[in-house]
């Protein structure tokens, strides 16, 4: 399984020299699993150069939720209006619909010239099931997350990886219950990519907005145990001096034995030689 992030930012698209090595672009992730088969996580401005540099595809589009940030590069995706390409779209039910209502909306006048039917490759839409389902060789886990409206976290099992999309998730005000079956969902990931917006100082003004601290979102990779936290939708009001601050603070809380990186526009993880370091490592000690 391959890990491509396309956009690494939260809440609004932020370019300009001071985000130049983290990105700018909001929330997309394209996963490739070993089978050929291609999954994208949320639409925002990230999507428009994975659609770009896909051109004709075929590819299951995964939506956590429909705040703006995960669904504005949708009408700029390319491959979706490219004949021989063909897209199947999974979103949450909020308010009895799902995401055929939510995409289409930000698409009517006088919003955007271009109407969701001229995106001809669109296969369907649908809400994402309850129980776990299956894309390719993977098995999707799905649980709801701490964060206004509906919000959902995804568990990608494939080829022997477990991969964990949390984009938008406050631990600190998850109910008991809500906390275990995030938890749940998170343990002994490979990876986990974890919200991770606030400082602290920023976050005590901030309660109930929706977002972690690198505590919280620590407290989740140690708690269930994960390999590799992977902190994710990046403020838009922080440069990259200050993305790594948080990742420092990070490191700080981690247990030994856990890697945390800094999910960044750009950059490809390739879960199966994560594997082959590992087991050389483990050959090189023994
Ligand atoms: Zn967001
Ligand atoms: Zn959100």
């Amino acid at each position: 399984m391959k890990i491509r992030f396309w956009g690494t930012r939260g809440s609004i698209p932020s370019p300009g020299p001071s985000t130049i090595r983290y990105g700018g672009n909001t929330s997309c992730v394209e996963v490739t699993l070993d089978d050929g088969t291609l999954i994208v996580l949320d639409a925002g401005s990230g999507i428009r150069a994975l659609g770009k540099s896909l051109g004709a595809a075929h590819g299951t589009l995964l939506l956590t939720h429909y705040h703006w940030d995960h669904i504005q590069g949708f009408p700029f995706f390319d491959s979706a209006y490219i004949p021989g390409s063909k897209w199947r779209v999974l979103g949450p039910e909020f308010n009895g619909e799902g995401p055929g209502k939510y995409l289409s909306d930000q698409m009517t006048s006088p919003y955007f010239p271009a109407t969701m039917s001229q995106m001809s490759a669109l296969s369907g839409f649908e809400v994402v099931p309850h129980g776990p389902f299956h894309l390719g060789s993977a098995t999707i886990t799905t649980t709801r997350l701490s964060h206004p409206s509906v919000t959902l976290g995804y568990r990608i099992e494939a080829d022997d990886s477990v991969f964990v999309y949390i984009s938008d998730n406050e631990v600190d005000i998850a109910p008991h219950d809500q906390l275990a079956r995030i938890l749940d969902l998170a343990s002994d990931a490979d990876i986990l990519v974890h919200d991770c917006q606030y400082s602290e100082p920023e976050y005590a003004g901030k309660h109930g907005w929706g977002h972690s601290t690198p505590r919280q979102a620590v407290r989740v990779a140690r708690e269930a145990g994960v390999r590799e936290l992977a902190v994710f939708h990046h403020d838009p009001t922080h440069n990259d001096e200050q993305v790594e601050a948080l990742a420092e603070e990070a490191r700080r809380l981690a247990l030994r034995g856990m890697d945390i990186s800094i999910a960044r526009e750009g950059d490809v993880i390739d879960l199966s030689s994560i594997d082959e370091v590992i087991a050389a490592d483990i050959r090189a000690e023994g």
